[in-house]
């Protein structure tokens, strides 16, 4: 699974939990002042 973020940035994994532990590592460090949920980080992936 792919997921680009709007910033640019392009995050793979290989599962559903994988994808959302590695985004949701990615907005803590460069998206500090959002959060996203499961729900939103997947609506993104593809
Ligand atoms: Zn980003």
């Amino acid at each position: 699974m792919d997921l680009y973020c709007p910033c640019g940035d392009v995050i793979r994994a290989d599962d559903e939990d994988d994808l959302v532990a590695r985004a949701q590592e990615h907005l803590r460090e460069v998206h500090p002042r959002r959060r996203y949920s499961r729900e939103e980080i997947l609506f993104f992936a593809y």
